[in-house]
């Protein structure tokens, strides 16, 4: 029987993350401070609010929370730090492959992400 344990334990590859999209509200705090690109707030709370979409218009308005977690990710240190706290999460579900990429044009100037940017693949034991 399928059930939600047996789902839990078994073995599961994450395709597609963007470590763009997936930054902790105290890890983008953090690393906000390291790289000068202020935030509206300090809190957490605030944070995860502030970066929540509830009624974007359209993709680019989605999109646009993008610009501040690509500020944030523009040193080999960042991206290290963001990569391994997906793997770290993911390997926690039982996921053994984690596909993880960054927007296509990380330039300090935040610009339109998309999935054609470089990629982290990262494998762990089962
Ligand atoms: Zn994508």
């Amino acid at each position: 029987m399928l059930t939600r344990e047996l789902i839990a334990r078994l073995p599961k590859a994450e395709l597609h993350v963007h470590l763009d999209g997936s930054l902790r509200p105290e890890t983008l705090i953090e690393l906000s401070r390291a790289a000068k690109a202020p935030l509206p707030s300090s809190d957490p709370g605030d944070i995860r609010r502030f970066m929540r979409v509830d009624h974007a218009h359209n993709l680019e308005e989605f999109l646009k929370k993008f610009d501040t977690t690509i500020a944030v990710l523009q040193t080999p240190e960042a991206i290290e730090r963001v990569a391994y706290a997906i793997t770290s999460a993911t390997s926690r579900c039982a996921t053994v492959l984690t596909s993880a990429r960054r927007a296509a044009s990380p330039s300090t100037r935040p610009s339109r992400p998309s999935c054609a940017g470089s990629g982290v693949v990262s494998r762990t034991s089962a």
